[in-house]
């Protein structure tokens, strides 16, 4: 398997592995980065790339922007312990590399290396990219960033063994709900088949990006869901709640454990869009959305200042919490 998607023109794969292959061969200087709170996928992409990269003989600094923390269902994937604080990296890299950053607003202050580098890569399967790098691999078809990377080192004659896989199979796992959403696609199963061929542990993986959380998540759980709204009218239906990093903080918990609510949310039957407002610590909403199938939540997302997917999207909100909603139903189509 060369290339993960038949909508991903084979120019594009090339001309991004050409410009890497060319940077290893020149054990040129590399700095990777997927964007701000990385996911699964982010840092999945990234580790797994720089460490293809080292392997072909480049120099390579993984990173990821401010705040420089990881939380504890990621900061276990191999290669973590090698992540440099932002600023660590050199300021104008020969290549600077974005994973899975739908804007180069996603990359905060690692941003001006799309300028500074001597050349600036993209790679993401958010739709919405505009394709802000001199090279660009995107494919909205595409079920994550790993899957485009595992192309890369395919054509970058990279080996999988099972530390690259771990990274690969984490961001593809998360990406797809491990493997329920629509995303899903039959070459995607055949990348997860070779990446468990390599004898990963993958229900440890799951385990750990999944199902892991401290006791009192459960409790954060049911007042976050106790107070859950119907609003039937709205759209084609939509429940939604809120918490904040210092509620989390009340239950015991890093403001992290706020982005599980949304998967507990978007299980009514009677709403098609789910959403989570999370109050952060500058007083601004981080906003979750959710659909399930009838409402493009990329499109309100993007309405709303942010972006995502057909069915997983986000922005934020600087006003408070009745005047977000406001907008939000406006959005949908509600009143
Ligand atoms: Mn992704």
């Amino acid at each position: 398997m060369t290339l993960s998607s038949p909508r991903a023109a084979a120019s594009p794969a090339r001309a991004v592995a050409s410009v890497l292959a060319e940077a290893a061969d020149a054990r040129a200087t590399v700095v990777l980065s997927g964007h701000v709170q990385p996911d699964a996928d982010a840092l999945g992409s990234t580790l797994s790339l720089a460490e293809g990269l080292r392997r072909r003989g480049a120099r390579v600094l993984a990173t990821f922007p401010d705040p420089f923390t990881l939380p504890a269902s990621l900061g276990w994937l191999p290669g973590a312990e090698g992540l440099v604080p932002s600023s660590s990296v050199p300021s104008s890299p020969d290549v600077f590399v974005s994973l899975d950053a739908a804007s180069p607003g996603r990359l905060g202050e690692l941003a001006v290396l799309l300028e500074n580098a001597g050349t600036s890569v993209v790679i993401d399967h958010h739709a919405s990219n505009p394709g802000f790098g001199d090279v660009c691999l995107i494919d909205g078809g595409a079920p994550a960033t790993v899957s485009l990377v595992a192309g890369l080192l395919d054509e970058l004659g990279v080996t999988l063994d099972p530390q690259l896989a771990t990274c690969l199979y984490a961001g593809l796992s998360a990406d797809t709900g491990s493997f329920r959403f629509g995303n899903t696609r039959p070459d995607t199963h055949e990348l997860a088949a070779r990446l468990l061929a390599t004898g990963i542990d993958h229900p440890a993986i799951s385990r750990r990006l999944f199902h892991t959380a401290p006791f009192g998540s459960l409790g954060l759980l049911s007042v976050v869901t106790g107070r859950a709204v119907l609003e039937r009218d709205v759209g084609a239906g939509l429940v939604w709640t809120w918490s904040s990093s210092a509620e989390a903080a009340e239950h015991g918990l890093p403001g992290e454990q706020l982005e599980a609510l949304v998967d507990v949310v978007r299980s009514t039957e009677e709403a098609d869009v789910a959403c989570v407002l999370k109050g952060q610590e500058d007083g601004s909403w981080s906003v979750s959305l959710r659909s399930r199938g009838r409402t493009d939540v990329a499109r309100v997302a993007m309405a709303l200042g942010g972006g995502g997917h057909v069915a997983a999207a986000g922005y934020s909100s600087y006003t408070d919490r009745e005047s977000t909603m406001r907008a939000l139903r406006r959005e949908l189509g509600g009143l």
